[in-house]
């Protein structure tokens, strides 16, 4: 039997391909629900997701997971339309000729940075095509001078500079222009006459979720059932020590602790990398950053853009208008909006502010943005916050990411599907967690020591962190 510590997507993705291989998995939650970072809030109509999510095209992993469970057809492509706010005014940035207008940039800059977003250097003023193929050649050089070199002052002051501030904070100095190429290709398709086509689920992600439960089976999946230690050594791992937490799928009686060590093959983490540390002992090198987002639930619009990052100084990174993609209709006509922002340190305000010290500051930067937005029409203002939100995408970020199978780190029979996994590189993403699922699950399933039980079974918060909570087209490729 396989034992997997997470119930976000990844542990979900594990589970299921440990299975179809005749398998039995046995998923252990630390939370009262599956889901992890796709945790959803209740609306009036279909849930929502406590933080922003959409597919870009070109992640075809989870759309494959999702035509096998029978719900591909509730994979919907919909237009995101993208927006710049600067010097008061909200600048749609999807078509040729709003990328012209857009005040932020020259004409040259402008064609300095389709340039680049098209893949094609035109330094030396012979245009060449293959610069940018290899983005390995560019994990030790930094996003700031890479922009500067590769096309102008104008487009890293005018374009990338407060998009990468809103995204890494004090950090962007650490950023690899490897990242950015890589988020440059990783964006999808783009409409030219309509704008970025992303993907949602007909009744949010939790369709998919709640399909991989079905197949995985609620008797392999303990919510409530924190792992709190392995007993491991070179012949691979002997035991697993449970902590029930008494919420829910157990039986009520927090604290109990339950020995699992009959016939476990191995284990997959499938949780941040500080839960495989204090498992393990296996220490990884990469930094996170927090995130703080409110989803707030309006009688009107605030704007017509789905995603608006701004410019201007404002409390957040970012403002995403969820049913300027999705349609109000969904959720009983409210209107939902996500104001966002990363944070760096446990110091941050953002992250220090109660929810009601937030409402107040990210309402009064809205009423600051918009002087017409009425904050009597939020009806609701419903706070998330995340210590390991994301990595920061350091230069020689891909020597620090944990591999699949840690037996040549000296942990057989441990295997490793979270975030500081390879397949969330250049972005994190719920993709990124069913391939890191999948590729953790084969490496077990190849391995020759692990014993194969041919008995096929039934078909979000981490430990404690500094952040003081449990934490559980082509475009600019900065979201
Ligand atoms: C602000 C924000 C925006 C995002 N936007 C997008 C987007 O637009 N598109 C997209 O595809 N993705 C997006 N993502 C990323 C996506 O949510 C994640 O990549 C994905 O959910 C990660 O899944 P996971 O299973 O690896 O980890 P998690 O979801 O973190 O799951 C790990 C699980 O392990 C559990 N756990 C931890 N410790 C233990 C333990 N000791 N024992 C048992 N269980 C434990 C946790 O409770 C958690 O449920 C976004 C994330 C954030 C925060």
């Amino acid at each position: 039997m396989y034992v997997i510590v997470g119930g976000g997507i990844a542990g979900l993705a594990a589970a299921y391909r440990l299975q179809s291989r005749g398998h039995e998995a046995r998923l252990l939650e630390a939370s009262a629900e599956v889901g992890g970072l796709a945790a959803l809030y209740d609306t009036a109509g279909d849930p929502i997701e406590k933080f922003y999510h959409h597919l870009s095209k070109s992640e075809e992993t989870i759309v494959e997971l999702a035509d096998e469970l029978g719900v591909g057809d509730d994979v919907e492509w919909r237009i995101g339309e993208n927006a710049y706010y600067r010097d008061g005014v909200v600048h749609p940035l999807d078509k040729p000729w709003e990328i012209l207008a857009y005040p932020g940039l020259g004409l040259y800059d402008t064609f300095r940075l389709a340039c680049l977003t098209q893949g094609i250097d035109v330094r030396g003023g012979r245009p060449r095509f293959d610069t940018y193929d290899e983005l390995s050649d560019f994990e030790d050089v930094a996003v700031r001078e890479f922009i500067l070199e590769h096309t102008t002052r104008g487009v890293y002051e005018g374009f990338f500079e407060p998009l990468l501030r809103a995204k890494f904070g004090d950090r962007v100095e650490d950023v690899s222009a490897a990242w950015l190429l890589g988020r440059i290709k990783f964006r999808g398709e783009r409409d030219l006459l309509r704008g970025e086509v992303l993907g949602y689920l007909d009744g949010s992600f939790d369709v998919l979720l709640d399909a991989l439960v079905d197949a995985v089976g609620e008797d392999a999946i303990t919510t409530g059932a924190r792992v709190v230690d392995l007993d491991h050594d070179a012949e691979g791992v002997h035991a697993v020590t449970v902590e029930h937490t008494g919420e829910v799928g157990d039986d009520g009686d927090p604290g109990r602790i339950e020995t699992i060590d009959d016939g476990i093959d191995g284990v997959i983490v499938a949780a941040m990398p500080n839960v495989l540390e204090k498992l393990t002992g296996y220490a990884c090198d990469i930094d996170f950053q927090g995130a703080v987002c409110a989803t707030l639930t309006m009688d009107e619009p605030l704007t017509d853009t789905y995603w608006l990052n701004v410019a201007d100084d404002a409390p957040f990174g970012a403002l995403i208008e969820h049913t300027n993609f999705v349609p109000p209709e969904r959720y009983g006509g409210d209107h939902l909006l996500y104001v966002a922002s990363y944070v760096q340190s446990p110091d941050e305000q953002n992250w220090r502010a109660d929810d009601a010290a937030l409402e107040d500051r990210w309402l009064s930067g809205i009423e600051d943005l918009f002087p017409e937005f009425d904050r009597e029409a939020v009806s609701a203002f419903r706070v998330a916050r995340n210590p390991r939100a994301a990595p920061v995408y350091e230069r020689g970020y891909l020597e620090t990411v944990v591999p699949y199978d840690l037996a040549d780190a000296g942990l057989p029979g441990v295997y490793y599907a979270g975030m500081a996994s390879r397949a969330q590189y250049p972005e994190r993403s719920l993709n990124g967690g069913v391939v890191a699922g999948f590729a953790a699950a084969d490496a077990a399933d190849d391995d020759p020591d692990a014993a194969t039980d041919d008995d096929s079974g039934s078909a979000g918060g981490d430990e404690s962190s500094e952040y003081g909570v449990p934490s559980d087209a082509r475009g600019s490729g900065v979201r």
